[in-house]
């Protein structure tokens, strides 16, 4: 199952996506179902499922995750603020079992989340 995942078939260009970012480590695309007018979903090539899963060998990865999400944030003008969401697990909502930061942006959200 984990080396099914529908966001490991984007990766593989088995099934097509809105890329819009893509290097050695990782890719962003829209999300089918955005949530608000900008949504991007950050993903590792690398298969961890759930963020409970990283380990020590991910630091590396999962601080060039942000820096990715940093940078597409301003090139995607979000510069007066955007949320950062990582759902693990069911009851967080994570639907996906492939780690992925979302990148929501160009509206006002609200806190606490639902
Ligand atoms: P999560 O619920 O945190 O696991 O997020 C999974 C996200 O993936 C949801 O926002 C879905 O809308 C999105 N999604 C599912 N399938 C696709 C797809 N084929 N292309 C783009 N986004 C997708």
């Amino acid at each position: 199952m984990l080396a099914d995942n529908i966001f490991l078939k984007i990766a593989n260009k088995q099934i097509p996506a809105k890329i819009i970012y893509e290097d050695d480590l990782c890719l962003a695309f829209h999300d089918i179902n955005p949530q608000a007018p900008m949504h991007v979903l950050i993903i590792p090539r690398k298969v961890i499922a759930t963020h409970a899963e990283i380990s020590e060998v991910d630091r590396d990865l999962l601080g060039h995750l942000h820096l990715v999400a940093a940078k597409l944030a301003q090139q995607l003008g979000l510069q007066e603020g955007y949320r950062l969401v990582l759902n693990c697990k069911e009851l967080a909502g994570q639907t996906v079992p492939h780690l992925h930061l979302h990148l929501l942006g160009g509206r006002a959200f609200t806190w606490p989340p639902g």
